[in-house]
């Protein structure tokens, strides 16, 4: 039997995760420039101008591996957030991390729970290792936690929960989540997914971090990716309440498995704190014009606690596709069967008005 016919089952069914087309290859099919691309929450302002210095500063010593302990940056992250080093993994952005949690704690026939409108990301690693995923329905666009506490099983050995969730950008709140925390066993890794939580302004927000005294086995995420504007360098780390848990995922990963220059570039963008400030306004400001002029247009939204938010539209493809033809690219959601909606990113006003008039347009004809 061939290499090819041997390949497993839940292999063989993996659903490639679809990327778009590089945004060159966009404009030349539909005939369009300067196009606005509002699709992966990438930060409108670009990466921290510290970052991109260190970075140049340092291109000269490209040919040396890098640091295989992250030992600069993880002393750094470590002071910032208040826990030992003991307690960091760092990666080729969070999404390693959620692979190499997913490949250290299960085996095939394991289960995991996750909402059914979560990353996409969760299931595919999940089916990756045969392992088998719980999807649990949203309520009302939020992360139902009581249902998903009730779709543990004894097999169970992973819940993720992403908050603010993307797509929706929804969070779950305090009560909700420390109702959650008294029911779970520490057996079970809860992986908190915070891509998106520096953006977050809702008091009744429970940051993770704050919660990794209570006994129960937690696993934070978090990235440069999203408010520090470092997407293309590739680097997100995980901070572990349980040391033996990050002890033993550093066992699984590669030897070098962040590249130097991310390294060098999220330790200048932790430090870049008027970066981080801009863009927090930038988004504060953006978040409110399109919650506004979205609900003038007589559409739908899901309110939204991060830097993208969820517009009803009806026909998610067509107004996707118009919107294309004027230049502005969203995310239509038939992926997470939201076929009605667009995720739209916030961007700079310029953007953002760009984005309103196109959608208008498409309204009124
Ligand atoms: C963008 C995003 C991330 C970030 O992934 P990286 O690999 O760090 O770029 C993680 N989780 C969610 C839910 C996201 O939307």
């Amino acid at each position: 039997m061939n290499i090819v016919d041997q390949v497993p089952e839940h292999i063989r069914t993996l659903v490639a995760y679809a990327p778009g087309k590089p945004i060159e290859e966009v404009e030349r099919e539909y005939g369009i420039a300067n196009s606005v691309k509002l699709a992966s929450n990438e930060n409108p302002l670009g990466p921290s101008p510290k970052a991109v210095s260190t970075i140049k500063e340092r291109l000269d010593q490209l040919h040396l591996y890098p640091d295989g302990d992250c030992f600069y940056l993880k002393t750094g992250v470590a002071k910032k957030l208040g826990v030992v080093p003991e307690q960091l993994i760092f990666g080729n952005g969070s999404n390693e991390i959620i692979e190499l949690a997913v490949r250290t704690f299960m085996r095939p026939g394991d289960e995991a729970v996750m909402a059914q409108q979560a990353f996409v990301v969760y299931q595919l690693v999940v089916q990756a290792v045969g392992g088998i995923s719980r999807a649990v329905p949203l309520r009302d666009f939020v992360h139902d936690l009581d249902a998903i506490a009730r779709a543990i099983t004894p097999k169970t050995r992973i819940v993720f929960l992403a908050n603010p969730n993307n797509p929706t950008g929804t969070i779950y709140r305090r009560e909700a989540w420390e109702r959650f925390l008294r029911k779970l066993s520490p057996e079970i890794l809860t992986i908190v997914d915070e891509a998106y939580f520096e953006y977050v302004e809702d008091t009744d927000y429970p940051d993770s971090l704050r919660y990794h005294q209570s006994g129960k086995t937690l696993l934070s995420l978090r990235t440069f990716s999203k408010l520090y504007g470092l997407a293309g360098l590739r680097i997100g780390y995980g901070i572990g309440s349980n040391q033996e848990v990050i002890g033993l995922m550093h066992r699984v990963r590669q030897p070098f498995n962040v590249n130097a220059a991310a390294q060098w570039g999220a330790l200048a963008a932790l430090g870049d704190s008027d970066h981080v400030r801009r863009s927090l306004e930038v988004n504060h400001e953006g978040m409110g014009f399109l919650t506004r002029e979205v609900a003038k247009l007589g559409l739908g939204q899901v309110p939204s606690c991060a830097n993208f938010i969820l517009i009803r539209v009806e026909n998610g493809d067509e107004v996707f596709e118009q919107l294309l033809r004027q230049g502005v690219i969203v995310r239509p959601m038939g992926v997470y069967q939201l076929p009605q909606y667009v995720r739209v990113t916030v961007g700079t006003m310029e953007e953002n008005r760009k984005f309103i008039e196109a959608l208008r347009k498409i309204i009124k004809a």
